[in-house]
């Protein structure tokens, strides 16, 4: 199903994130099993990362085919034109779509550490075009409702935001946040630029308080402090931490919902217990 079709039901719809393992196949299949069991919530769509510079490409283009084949739910595969050239671009969304796969996130991505940025394109912008041009694909984009680290400032991340949308994109999946005053916020300057595509915010349950500093520096997303305090108070992994991320994740899913979001988008880090209790719980 392509994703103007998902998201016109009016229903707040679940979409996945998840990653190609790197160890080895048991893990996939182990993901695969995840998947198979989560598949009764029905959620809209997995999606699967991307490594940029195409360190995943086999990976990745492996577990969305076993999405699709052995899961039965709908992929929407990643992928970063960082470092591609455009005959690579268009031969591996040809397969993609040879094997059924309807949607696309279109990303830039960053150049890994010691690569040359020579790829065909350089941002997203560009890679949408092309996409639409070459492909039937549905398009996503992503978007940060705290600003893109290397945006000149919050404005021109926007114009060039309404740029990938007037490119052919329908739409935005957002970079993780934890404090929803910032994305509504996004929205209102979303809707300002006259961008009238579905916005699907990105939530990840924290398990620790580790995993909360890690993600927030890799991803720019500031944490509120009575967040911080909360998880402080338990150890790594503990029966508590866990607890409390799923309380903490379905306590900002429901004020999203509340406030009229299509979608929510779980970043899952591939993590099979969190996960289910939240689709559980909105079940
Ligand atoms: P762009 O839209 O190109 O924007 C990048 C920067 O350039 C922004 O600051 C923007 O304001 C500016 N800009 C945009 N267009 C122009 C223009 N025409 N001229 C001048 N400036 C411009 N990374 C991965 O490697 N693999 C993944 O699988 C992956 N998945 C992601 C999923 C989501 C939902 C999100 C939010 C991010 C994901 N990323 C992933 C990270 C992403 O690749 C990085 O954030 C990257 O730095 C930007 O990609 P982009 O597509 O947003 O870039």
């Amino acid at each position: 199903m392509k994703l103007t079709e998902i998201y016109s039901s009016g229903k707040t719809r679940f979409s996945l994130e998840v990653f190609p393992p790197k160890e080895n196949k048991n893990k996939e299949n182990d993901l695969l099993s995840t998947l198979r069991e989560l598949e009764r919530f029905r959620p809209a769509l997995v999606s699967v990362t991307y490594g940029a510079g195409g360190s995943s490409r086999e990976k990745s283009a492996g577990l969305v085919k076993r999405i699709n084949n052995e899961a039965k739910l709908t992929p929407m595969p990643h992928f970063t034109c960082v470092c591609s050239n455009t005959q690579f671009i268009e031969s591996y969304l040809k397969e993609l779509e040879r094997e059924g796969v309807e949607n696309i996130l279109a990303l830039k991505g960053d150049p890994p550490k010691g690569f040359n940025d020579e790829g065909a394109f350089s941002h997203a912008d560009e890679l949408v075009a092309f996409i639409k041009d070459k492909t039937n694909l549905s398009i996503a984009v992503a978007g940060y409702p705290e600003c893109h680290k290397d945006a000149k400032d919050f404005d021109s991340d926007i114009y060039f935001l309404k740029k990938k949308i007037d490119c052919g994109a329908c739409a935005i999946f957002t970079q993780l946040f934890f404090d929803n005053k910032k994305f509504f916020a996004y929205l209102e300057k979303i809707k300002k630029a006259n961008i009238n595509v579905p916005v699907i915010p990105g939530i990840l349950p924290v398990k620790n308080i580790a995993q909360l500093q890690k993600m927030t520096i890799m991803c720019g997303a500031s944490i509120p402090l009575d967040m911080l305090h909360k998880y402080e108070r338990f150890e790594d992994n503990s029966e508590d931490s866990i607890k409390l991320g799923i309380e903490i994740a379905i306590k900002q899913i429901e004020e999203l919902i509340d406030n009229g979001a299509n979608g929510i988008h779980l970043y899952t880090l591939n993590q099979r217990r969190m996960t289910y209790e939240i689709l559980q719980h909105f079940n």
